[in-house]
């Protein structure tokens, strides 16, 4: 076991932190007021190479494992995890296409996003959430290749997107063994993006609509086989999920962080508030928290990347147990500095909120519970 990092997994995470430090957190409370990116911060993660990170390099891209992706996220996601969110929804998006994508696919694919386009995952729907048998998007057969007809929601980077990995059922009667992968470009006829979702948290983020009306795909869409689809949805979990298990770690970091230096400032009953050991077990347990869930994320980071049985059962520990540590961490952040962690003039409420997400979206945590149990129990 070597817990130690790579020259250049050192030399990425300084890159990450430089970003982080100098370029998101000082405009993530503004960007969290307003609910929207600006474009100059966008390119700036396109120009460093941080909606990338899953392009494989025999496709121009850095090539990384999942390990150096989780790390390099952790990074952005401690300055805002909203754009941390931008970042990961390139990668959702694109493991299909690594997964099962053929050479021409693969090629278009990376060529857009190495030339900074932008890329979503769309599987949810309003009555398909955590049963994604249930889809109800049709792909009809017709001459030459597919109609798509449906609506898809609360898909991140839908507004912002140049290509969609799309969801869609070939069977009449839907199902999971008709769900099939088709990749489709944002401007195809028949493709509207619908409403914008004003969210709670992560509001770096764009989240809407995508209304699929007759819009014609070719059959060299349909990424790998007809009916692949959930088996596709399950591997790309499987690679997602510890990358949404470091979002929450870098949460919980700066948080913990910030909670740190309030504690050391702050000072009532004529001492600062950190000599009190009611606080100084509260930092002490973010502390131990935060660092069990970031070696949970790293080691299903590395059962992944080994191929190993185990790597999609700690894949939805990672992002179960760093979530809830998120939100417990954020929460308990917001408690160490009083009344002024509740203000929206300090980060911390805008971490709790942010954390909220985390335990929803890439299945929720009840779902993620259902996988545990049942890999401990049968
Ligand atoms: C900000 C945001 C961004 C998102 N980004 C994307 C995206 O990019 N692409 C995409 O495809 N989707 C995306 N989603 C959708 C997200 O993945 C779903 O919201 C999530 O999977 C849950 O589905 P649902 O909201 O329909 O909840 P539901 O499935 O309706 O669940 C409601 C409640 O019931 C519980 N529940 C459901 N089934 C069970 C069960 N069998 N056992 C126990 N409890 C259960 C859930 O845990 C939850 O508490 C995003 C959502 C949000 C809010």
């Amino acid at each position: 076991m070597d817990f130690s990092l790579t020259a250049k997994q050192q030399e990425l995470i300084g890159l990450a932190k430089e970003i982080s430090e100098k370029e998101i957190a000082p405009r993530a409370l503004d960007i969290d007021k307003s609910g929207v990116m600006d474009e100059d911060l966008l390119n700036i993660l396109k120009q460093s190479g941080m909606t990338t990170l899953a392009v494989p390099a025999e496709y121009g891209g850095p090539g990384l494992d999942l390990l150096t992706v989780a790390l390099v996220t952790e990074e952005i996601a401690k300055g805002c995890a909203g754009v941390a969110t931008v970042c990961a929804a390139n990668s959702l998006a694109s493991f299909p296409v690594v997964v099962a994508g053929s050479e021409e696919q693969k090629k278009e694919y990376f060529d857009c996003l190495n030339k900074g386009g932008m890329a979503c995952f769309a599987l949810t729907e309003p009555g398909a959430g955590s049963d994604a048998g249930a889809v109800a998007c049709k792909a009809k057969k017709v001459e030459g290749g597919y109609l798509l007809n449906g609506t898809k929601c609360f898909i991140t980077n839908a507004p912002i997107a140049d290509k969609i990995t799309l969801f869609a059922n070939t069977r009449e009667f839907g199902g999971i063994r008709g769900l099939t992968v088709f990749m489709v470009d944002r401007n195809t006829p028949g493709v509207t993006i619908g409403k914008e979702e004003d969210k709670m948290g992560i509001r770096a983020s764009a989240t809407s609509e995508i209304i699929l009306d007759d819009c014609f795909v070719p059959a060299t869409a349909l990424v790998g086989r007809n009916g692949m689809g959930f088996r596709i949805a399950m591997e790309t979990l499987e690679k997602a999920r510890p990358i949404v298990g470091a979002i929450s770690v870098g949460i919980a970091q700066a948080a913990l962080e910030h909670a740190i230096h309030y504690a050391h400032q702050r000072k009532q009953f004529g001492q600062k508030i950190a000599s009190f050991e009611m606080v100084q077990e509260m930092i002490a347990d973010m502390v131990m928290k935060t660092e069990a869930a970031r070696a949970l994320v790293y080691k299903a980071c590395w059962l992944e990347m080994n191929n190993d049985k185990q790597a999609s059962l700690y894949s939805s520990m990672s992002k179960c147990y760093a979530s809830d540590v998120a939100m417990e961490v954020t929460t308990t952040a917001v408690q160490v500095m009083g009344g002024n962690g509740y203000s929206r003039e300090n980060p911390n409420e805008k971490y709790m909120r942010d954390a909220k997400i985390m335990q929803i979206y890439e299945g929720t945590n009840q779902v993620q519970r259902l996988v545990i149990a049942n890999a401990a129990l049968y």
